[in-house]
């Protein structure tokens, strides 16, 4: 017998609808590329998401026809977000700082039929354009402008197209396991593959992320989501937002620490969102303001492990509350995240504070686990470590355009190499390729590069399994110095002891002027190991 509810499918389109009716008149306040400040309402970003559905129809694109986009947060983003899936179509977002042969695969891989792209990307369009075989309409993000029509005659401009708009188009219904939108992952090895979300997910994700347990988004919060739109669908925080009608600040391309700081001044934003690496950017712009006065209350914090030193600088000396979250594109993203519950009000400060530094609990609808290399599932006890896998309503079953399902007995493996406590409370100890196995015993490189940022001279570090003559693999540290601090290699290895157990301090640390990111942010180990893999045979 089913129960006699109204079945109302789970369409993004109800987002925009719901912030339109109820927070119309919240503000979205936006960072123009160009330059300058634009606000807006949800109101605004509805009727203008109306009108671009209603235009891309008269484009002829329908039916799940992806779309992609090279561009900021900013509101013609978000606009998009909703226009592009409400309509029925793809949003499928592309992160600029792929490689141009990336790029250039991944857009005719989703097979785009239009790219709708910020200014900034001007020229790596106009690189990319003889290889992009699908595209039919390029649109730069900008009312009507010469000097990019000049260069691109074809060229046509969002605010023109959106002005073809009916502002009085009506959402289509239709099926809730419609793609909405599609997100390629950064693989660092072999073509980046593509996670198509459902409207479904999407929105059951949204639920999920707004939980007071997990990232608490409110009506009463201004949002700034420094993630990229254009990586993971900004951790879906514009699809929460409009889910409990946040006011958002949308940081366009200015991502330095000193333009965020202001930007968080000036608009007086509540909770901001980002990897650590911009967060240490922003912790470098306070203290040289020497304000210790934030607006921020609360920072969620993922993409890459948040050194707990990160944590207790906010903290301490700003007052700001960093909830440590960890996720991946194929968990659209959000897997867990970190929160206290209320027992852990009775332990002393530092108990606290130590469980803040894990990634977190999976929210209703993700389950997580660790199993051993024969898939055997391992006890959620805090010390057993083992390969880390998900399942749960926003999960990836199979890649985009690939026959077989990428679960394995019905999990996804995550890559990453995890222990998982009693309480469910997830610490990510490494991605398996990255994690160093010394003599049979394995070392975390996230916890050895942890404490080296913790040392007042250290900015950044990144530990690297080495090749070792006798145990296979030894800890490298490859350090960058912060501005106008001299340290010794001494000094670093010193600071490890008492830390760690001595067998797992490195062997060596290399003073370098930078580390290699990736096109989200994150470390580039194997570029590391390929340069200084060999580092301890030669010096042995
Ligand atoms: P991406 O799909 O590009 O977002 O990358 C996902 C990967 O980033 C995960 O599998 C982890 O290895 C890493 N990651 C994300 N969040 C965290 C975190 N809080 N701590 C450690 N690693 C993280």
């Amino acid at each position: 017998m089913f129960g006699q509810m109204q079945k109302q499918a789970l369409l993004i389109s109800n987002l925009i609808k719901h912030a339109d009716k109820y927070h119309g008149t919240t503000t979205i306040a936006s960072v123009e590329t160009s330059g300058g400040m634009v606000y807006k309402t949800w109101a605004d970003v509805a009727k203008r998401a109306r009108q671009l559905a209603s235009a891309l129809e008269g484009l002829g694109l329908q039916n799940s026809t992806c779309c992609g986009t090279l561009a900021w947060n900013n509101h013609r983003h978000l606009e998009i977000y909703f226009g592009v899936s409400g309509g029925g179509n793809i949003c499928h977002t592309i992160n600029p700082r792929l490689f141009p042969a990336q790029l250039s695969y991944i857009i005719n891989h989703a097979q785009d039929k239009i790219l709708f792209f910020d200014k900034t990307f001007l020229p790596l369009v106009l690189a990319l354009k003889d290889q992009l075989k699908t595209v039919e309409h390029y649109v730069l993000l900008s009312p009507p402008d010469a000097e990019a029509s000049a260069q691109f005659p074809e060229l046509k401009f969002y605010e023109d197209v959106i002005a073809q708009g009916n502002a009085d188009y009506e959402w289509p219904e239709f099926d809730e396991e419609t793609a909405s939108s599609l997100c390629y992952t950064s693989g660092t090895t072999g073509d980046p593959k593509g996670v198509l979300y459902s409207h479904r997910s999407t929105l059951l994700h949204s639920y999920a992320i707004a939980m007071p347990d997990s990232m608490c988004l409110s009506a009463r919060d201004k949002i700034m989501p420094v993630v990229p739109m254009f990586h993971v669908n900004a951790w879906g925080v514009p699809y929460g937002a409009a889910m409990v009608g946040a006011s958002l600040v949308l940081p366009g391309p200015g991502l330095d620490g000193e333009s965020l700081r202001k930007l968080i001044d000036q608009e007086q934003v509540s909770l901001a969102l980002g990897v650590p690496t911009i967060w240490q950017g922003l912790l470098q712009a306070l203290e040289k303001s020497g304000s210790t006065k934030t607006s921020l209350k609360r920072t969620i914090i993922g993409g890459a492990a948040c050194p707990p030193s990160m944590i207790a600088t906010f903290r301490d000396r700003y007052g700001v509350e960093i909830i440590h979250a960890w996720g991946m594109t194929e968990l659209s993203p959000i897997g867990s995240v970190n929160n206290l519950l209320k027992k852990h009000d009775a332990l002393p400060l530092e108990q606290q504070w130590a469980i803040r530094n894990h990634q977190g609990r999976p929210p209703f609808g993700v389950e997580l686990r660790i199993v051993d290399d024969e898939n055997k599932v391992l006890p959620d006890d805090g010390k057993a470590q083992g390969n880390l896998q998900a399942r749960g309503y926003w999960v990836v079953d199979t890649y985009f355009k690939k026959e077989n399902t990428a679960l394995e007995d019905g999990w996804f493996a995550t890559g990453d190499v995890a222990t998982i406590d009693p309480d469910g409370y997830m610490t990510i100890r490494d991605r398996s390729k990255d994690i160093i196995k010394s003599g049979g015993e394995w070392i975390s490189t996230v916890e050895l590069e942890n404490i080296a940022v913790a040392h007042p001279d250290v900015l950044g570090a990144a530990a690297i399994a080495a090749k070792h003559p006798k145990w296979d693999e030894r800890p490298l540290l490859i350090v960058v110095k912060r501005e106008g601090r001299e340290v010794s290699e001494a000094s670093i290895l010193s600071f490890y002891e008492g830390k760690i157990a001595k067998w797992q301090i490195p062997d060596r640390v290399i003073f370098v002027d930078s580390l290699p990111l990736n096109a989200t942010g994150k470390l580039m180990k194997n570029k590391l190991r390929e340069e200084y893999g060999n580092y301890l045979l030669s010096d042995s």
